[in-house]
């Protein structure tokens, strides 16, 4: 037993040591992920759940790395915010989907909207108002067309986050709190923050199932309604699902069902062709 416990505790060291490699060799190629064009969006049909039409996409960042392949943004963007280079990351994937979407626009989409995840930090940074306005400025963008994803973890600054949201809205830009429902402030966000849409968190749409208990949905879309937000559902992956959301008057969604987040040149043929279903 003891001979195997030290075999343990040297496998246990060695995978720690794997992932901490691996850790830093991601810390270090974000700073060349940029340069070396390793970066890509993917954009993901947002749908209208009563006429079943694309009425815009939500922008997804994807990293091909050099070593690992494809990296999920759920394992580097955190490590983005510790090394501070989620900054420029945020300033490109801000406009590479303003301008992706701006050529959509212009091919006959008039009205498609694009969302952009922005994480806590960029959201506070002094500049970033100035930086967004001046770069739709740019490529001609109508702010009323994009809409950024916050997460309720804005909520740790809480009066330079209502600041900001204020001054997003006089420019026009709509907001939307991502993954509603899962953090510790949600009705807080729902009474006091000036948003525009709530993004139910997939965890609620996984409840809907026949005979399961989505009560909490129900209730969560009612609320939105009441205070007259937009509510996207967000993971919808069967029929069952997107009925239960329309009957209750979820008005938009997500979700594997309709598309997986695609490539720009696939999107387009989804936008010209209409979605398979
Ligand atoms: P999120 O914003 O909550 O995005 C939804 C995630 O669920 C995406 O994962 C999407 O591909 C996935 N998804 C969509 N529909 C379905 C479905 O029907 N079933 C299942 N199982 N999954 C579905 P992804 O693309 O890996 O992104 C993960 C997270 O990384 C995002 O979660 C977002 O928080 C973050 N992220 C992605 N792109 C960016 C970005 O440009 N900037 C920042 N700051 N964060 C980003
Ligand atoms: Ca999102
Ligand atoms: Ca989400
Ligand atoms: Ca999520």
């Amino acid at each position: 037993a003891k001979a195997n416990g030290k075999n343990n505790f040297q496998f246990f060291n060695s995978e720690l040591n794997r992932q901490l490699e691996r850790k830093v060799a991601i810390e270090h190629g974000l700073r060349k992920a940029l340069e070396e064009n390793e970066l890509s969006l993917y954009y993901q049909p947002k749908v209208d759940l009563h006429s079943g039409r694309i009425i815009g996409s939500e922008a997804l960042l994807r990293w091909n790395h050099p070593e690992f392949g494809l990296i999920s943004p759920n394992e580097f963007i955190p490590i983005a915010e510790e090394t501070g280079d989620i900054a420029a990351i945020g300033d490109w994937v801000l406009q590479t989907a303003c301008k992706q979407n701006r050529k959509w626009q212009k091919m006959g989409f008039p009205f498609l909207t694009i969302a952009v995840n922005v994480s806590a930090r960029q959201f506070q940074q002094q500049d970033f108002l100035k930086k967004i306005h001046t770069g739709l400025q740019e490529i001609g963008y109508s702010p009323k067309l994009l809409e950024l994803e916050i997460t309720e973890s804005i909520m740790q600054n809480i009066k330079e986050s209502t600041e900001m949201l204020k001054s997003l809205k006089a420019t026009g830009i709509k907001t939307a709190i991502d993954d509603f429902g899962t953090g510790y402030s949600s009705l807080f966000i729902l009474k006091e923050l000036p948003i525009d849409t709530i993004k139910i968190d997939k965890a609620f749409i996984d409840d809907i199932k026949e005979a399961g208990d989505y009560s909490m949905v129900r209730t969560i879309i009612n609320m939105g309604l009441n205070l007259n937000l937009e509510v996207v559902a967000e993971g919808i992956e069967d029929e069952f699902q997107a009925e239960v959301l329309a009957k209750n008057q979820c008005n938009y969604g997500q979700g594997y069902l309709y598309s997986k987040p695609v490539q720009a040149h696939e999107f387009e043929q989804l936008l010209i062709e209409g979605l398979k279903k």
